[in-house]
C-alpha cells in the first residue's frame, strides 16, 4: 500500500501539472485534504507532511478529531451539509464552511460564531447544473444569497463551492466547472469580494484547475478509498 506521504506528494504533482497546463501558478490552488472517515492518526500523518487544511463532512466526527489533534493547530473546513441543529457546532469549531445554501443557515452561523474568533469563512454551495435535485443554489439565485451573506457580521464570504455531476469525461467535467466559474466571475463583477472557488476532487481536479478552481478538495487520492458511509452519520 502506498503511504499517505506518497499519495499526498502525487496529488501535489497533479495540481502542479494541471496548473502548468492551464498556465497558472501552482500557489493559486490550495489543497484541502478531505479526511472524512479517516482516523485522527491519518490526519496527523498528512499533517506531518506539511498538510494544514482538512475538510470534514460529518460535523461531530470533525469536532472529535479537532479535539484529538488540537495541539497541531490545523485549519478545519466543514464541507458537508449543515442542518439547522448543527450550526452551533460548525460556528464554534470550524474555520470554514463550504456548503452554505440557505440564508437561514448563514444567519444562524453568523449569530453563533463566538465573538473571540475571527468571522467564519464561508462559501456558498452552487448547483451549477441547476438540477434542483442536489444541494446548492441554482446560478440565478447565487447573487441574491451572496449579497445577503456578505452582510452578516459573523461570516466572511469567500466564494463558491461546486460539485459537478459525476462523469469520467474530462470535457463534461470541464463544462460543469466552467459553469461554476462563470457564476463566480459574475458575482465578482457585481462587486462581491470573493477569492475562493472551491471545486475539484480526486477524479476531476485537473478539469477544475483548468476552469479556474482556487481550492481543490481531495480525499480518496490522499487517504485511499473510504468505507461506505452509514445512513445517519
Ligand atoms: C468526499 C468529498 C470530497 C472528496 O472526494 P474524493 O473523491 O474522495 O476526493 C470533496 N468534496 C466534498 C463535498 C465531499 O463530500
Amino acid at each position: 500500500m502506498t503511504s499517505i506521504e506518497d499519495k499526498l506528494q502525487r496529488v501535489r504533482q497533479r495540481i502542479c501539472s494541471a496548473c502548468a497546463a492551464a498556465q497558472r501558478e501552482p500557489d493559486e490552488v490550495l489543497l484541502l485534504a478531505v479526511s472524512k472517515t479517516v482516523p485522527a492518526q491519518g490526519v496527523a500523518a498528512a499533517a506531518a507532511c506539511g498538510q494544514r487544511a482538512f475538510g470534514e463532512n460529518y460535523i461531530q466526527e470533525g469536532v472529535d478529531k479537532q479535539r484529538q489533534l488540537a495541539h497541531l493547530g490545523l485549519e478545519w473546513h466543514c464541507i458537508g451539509p449543515i442542518q439547522g441543529n448543527k450550526t452551533r457546532l460548525v460556528a464554534e469549531h470550524f474555520d470554514w464552511a463550504h456548503s452554505v445554501d440557505r440564508l437561514k443557515i448563514a444567519q444562524r452561523l453568523s449569530q453563533q460564531r463566538p465573538a473571540d474568533r475571527p468571522p467564519l469563512n464561508v462559501c456558498i454551495q452552487l448547483d451549477a447544473e441547476g438540477s434542483a435535485t442536489k444541494a446548492g443554489v441554482p446560478p440565478a439565485e447565487a447573487l441574491v444569497l451572496a449579497r445577503e451573506v456578505v452582510q452578516l457580521p459573523g461570516l466572511r464570504l469567500r466564494g463558491l463551492m461546486h460539485i459537478p455531476e459525476p462523469s469520467s469525461s474530462f470535457d463534461a467535467q470541464l463544462a460543469s466547472h466552467r459553469r461554476a466559474r462563470a457564476v463566480y466571475d459574475e458575482l465578482r463583477a457585481a462587486g462581491l469580494p470573493l477569492d475562493t472557488l472551491s471545486m475539484g476532487m480526486s477524479d476531476d481536479l485537473e478539469a477544475a484547475v483548468a476552469a479556474g478552481s482556487t481550492m481543490v478538495r481531495v480525499g480518496t487520492a490522499i487517504f485511499g478509498a473510504r468505507p461506505k458511509a452509514g445512513p445517519d452519520r
